[in-house]
């Protein structure tokens, strides 16, 4: 996986929501292959400049771009399409598929053609060769996030924790560049959080980009390299967690909660 270039930024982007301006002018970017964090106290606006960038919301004002093309207003699939992708709580009608399905299936929601073939598979060799790669895929895939002993239970079986982790494994099967996650830890254990702070580590050592938003200041200090701080709707600093730790207007944003 070799990541390539600037994959994002975001320019003076702007959220209103009738009276209320959720974002204000936010302007930031993400670097390759990097590990960035994006922090701010409750009601900063961080979960608003996610939904703008993942096309969940249309930005009032402002401009993202994706590997040095704009994707302001596209829809969340056509994002997706092009390698920027988010997690997603498994939604109620995949509660009664098992976990490897709805790892299997993961692709295949993203990507229209795909779809096609699923639905009318034939058994021309390239089909199977093609079901046969993708459920090896699968299978390491569930591996890799230790939930493979899980592979036939159902999906709404699991804990909150195994649940995070699934929808960790359905994102990394879409094949992205660039992946997004909002408070992917917010109730899951110790262990499992070790354990998924640990796989987002190798797979940015496999080149993939993370940007991870996240309340808890500590969890982002101790784990990303870059740092985004939003308050009020603005980015109110940006640098690496020493510069962040020290930095008096995020000390009193903070307080300030
Ligand atoms: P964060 O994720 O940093 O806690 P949010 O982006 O969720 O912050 O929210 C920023 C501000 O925008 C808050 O004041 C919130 O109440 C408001 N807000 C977020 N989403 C909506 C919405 N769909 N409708 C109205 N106001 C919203
Ligand atoms: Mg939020």
């Amino acid at each position: 996986h070799t990541p390539r270039g600037l994959p994002l930024r975001v320019e003076n982007l702007r959220k209103e929501f009738g009276g209320i301006t959720a974002v204000d002018g936010a302007t930031f970017s993400v670097e390759a292959g990097s590990l960035t964090g994006l922090i701010g106290p409750n009601g900063a606006g961080k979960s608003t400049t996610f939904n703008c960038i993942t096309g969940v919301h249309d930005p009032t004002a402002g401009h993202v771009y994706f590997q040095g093309e704009e994707i302001t207003g596209l829809r969340p699939d056509q994002i997706a399409n092009r390698g920027l992708v988010r997690t997603f709580q498994i939604a109620r009608e995949l509660h009664d598929m098992t976990v490897l399905e709805n790892v299997m299936l993961a692709p295949r929601g993203q990507v229209g053609e795909s779809l096609v073939r699923s639905v009318l598979p034939g058994l021309r060799r390239e089909v199977v060769e093609q079901e046969r790669e993708l459920h090896e895929r699968a299978w390491e895939t569930l591996e890799f996030f230790e939930i493979d002993h899980l592979a036939f239970e159902f999906a709404g079986n699991l804990s909150g924790g195994q649940r995070k982790l699934l929808e960790m494994a359905r994102v990394l099967m879409t094949d992205p560049e660039m992946v997004l996650l909002d408070e992917p830890l917010a109730g899951v254990n110790p262990t499992l959080e070790r354990k998924l702070l640990g796989r987002v580590h190798d797979l940015r050592e496999d080149g993939y980009t993370f940007l991870l938003v996240e309340h808890d200041m500590d969890v982002i200090m101790n784990n990303c390299e870059h740092i985004i701080v939003m308050h009020q709707g603005k980015v109110l600093a940006e640098g690496e967690a020493a510069d962040i730790r020290n930095n008096e207007q995020v000390v009193e944003a903070y307080l300030g909660e």
